[in-house]
């Protein structure tokens, strides 16, 4: 045998150190335990997912990690437009419905994550970049034997638990068969970071823009604060890649075609080749298990269009580090109710308003020529992230607000 193999022994292992495994970790530290985070790739790393929502600067702040955000200068995000050709409807979440943070960043990833996974490693967390989960062994009592590589060292990780924040690339639900087929259609995103020939304003710059092509094809611009901007393209795969020609050419007959990407972007410089992933929603057949949970992206992903998935990975691994903390201090914990039902509560909210955007209900909605400011509120707050806000009767009862909404609009 050539590798060196070696076995090592902690309280928690954290698979991935995107947002959700830093507050998972930063969490579990805190609250005393011996943690390790063992991450794939070396950071910085490029990660798509650079709108955030008010809702996740309660589980940064949890994590203690806000100060450590602001004085990165990040540029703030104070609410989105939706825009069609002739309109624009403006969320302003000061003018929200719930009660909590009414702002919150818009983020280069690669820079925000890794400055979130210096900070852990300033706390006393060990992180170690480059070094991949291969395989994982579970005992009687949830206690487990991690396989991990980096080059040619194997590094046998005895956990008390397994907190799973490997987002994209699932190592628990692909190594215990819990993958399901997600029930929405395959769709295709294709994104770039650019640079304008005209520096965006102060003003605009603070919120992100969501602009409507037909119903099932949408983009974004997500200004930041260095002047740069991403943008994207959403839909299905035959809408989105219609374009023949390099990617880069493709993206400028994008820019050409839509009068908002136009005005702002026509001789923009491309930071990056533009990439595509498609078919990125994914579900799971269970949340958690004996000795470990999945949080973030790992246990699942619905859509880009409202920004959910670092406040739904972060919620998922706050929670998550505060039920492991609970286990492993010998309480009972109700890992069904407490976990599993309160997540996808609010993923089925998300999941309400991501099928009325493609169904065109909700253009229907923002667009409709007197909206009731309540109404407006109520369905901001949703927009901000306060999906488990059951006061509002677009979280309560999401499925029915929303449709009789739109037949309201429309009649
Ligand atoms: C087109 C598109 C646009 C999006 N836009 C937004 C947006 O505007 N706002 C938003 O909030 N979300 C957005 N998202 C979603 C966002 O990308 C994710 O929800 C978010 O990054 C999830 O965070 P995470 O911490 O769960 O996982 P990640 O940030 O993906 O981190 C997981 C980490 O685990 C590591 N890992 C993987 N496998 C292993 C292994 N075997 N061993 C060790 N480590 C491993 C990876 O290297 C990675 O660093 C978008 C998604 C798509 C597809």
């Amino acid at each position: 045998m050539n590798d060196l193999e070696t076995e090592e022994k902690v309280d928690v292992l954290v698979i991935g150190a995107g947002p959700s495994g830093t507050v998972a970790a930063a969490i579990l530290h805190k609250n005393g335990f011996n943690v390790k985070i063992v991450e794939k790739q070396k950071f910085p790393r490029f990660v798509i997912g650079e709108s955030l929502l008010p809702r996740s600067m309660y589980n940064f702040d949890k994590a203690g990690f806000i100060d450590t955000i602001e004085k990165a200068g990040f540029q703030k995000k104070y609410g989105a437009k939706f825009a069609d050709k002739y309109e624009v409807c403006d969320f302003d979440f000061s003018s929200q419905f719930s009660d909590g943070w009414t702002w919150t960043w818009q983020v280069k990833r690669d820079r925000f994550d890794h400055i979130l996974a210096e900070e852990v490693i300033k706390r006393g967390i060990a992180l170690d970049y480059e070094s991949e989960v291969t395989a994982v062994r579970f005992n009687e009592d949830g206690s487990s034997v991690t396989q991990v590589k980096k080059e040619n060292h194997t590094s046998n990780i005895h956990a008390r638990y397994i907190v799973d924040s490997s987002g994209y690339g699932r190592v628990l639900p692909r190594l215990l068969d819990l993958n399901e087929p997600s029930k929405l259609p395959e769709r295709s995103s294709f994104f770039c970071h650019v640079k304008p020939k005209e520096v965006t304003s102060d003003k605009e710059r603070m919120r992100i823009i969501i602009i409507v092509y037909t119903c099932d094809i949408w983009g974004w611009v997500i200004p930041f604060a260095d002047g740069t901007s991403s943008i994207g393209i959403v839909g299905s795969p035959d809408g989105v890649h219609r374009y023949k020609g390099t990617k880069e050419e493709q993206m400028r007959k994008w820019i050409a075609e839509i009068p908002a990407l136009q005005e702002r972007f026509t001789d923009c410089e491309m930071v990056f080749e533009p990439r595509t992933i498609t078919g990125y929603s994914s579900e799971v057949k269970k949340l958690y298990g004996n000795g470990y949970v999945l949080t973030g992206n790992a246990l699942g992903f619905v859509d880009p269009i409202f920004s959910s998935g670092v406040t739904l990975a972060t919620e998922s691994g706050a929670l998550a580090a505060e039920l492991v903390t609970d286990q492993l201090d010998g309480k009972a914990v109700d890992w069904e109710k407490d976990y599993s039902e309160y997540i996808i509560s609010g993923v089925d909210v998300f999941k309400t308003f991501v099928n009325a955007w493609y169904s065109g209900d909700l253009q229907k909605i923002f667009f409709s020529e007197s909206p009731n400011e309540k109404i407006k509120q109520q369905i901001c707050s949703v927009l901000a992230g306060y999906v488990w806000d059951n006061k509002n009767p677009f979280v309560k009862k999401h499925d029915r607000a929303l449709s009789n909404l739109a037949k309201i609009v429309s009649s």
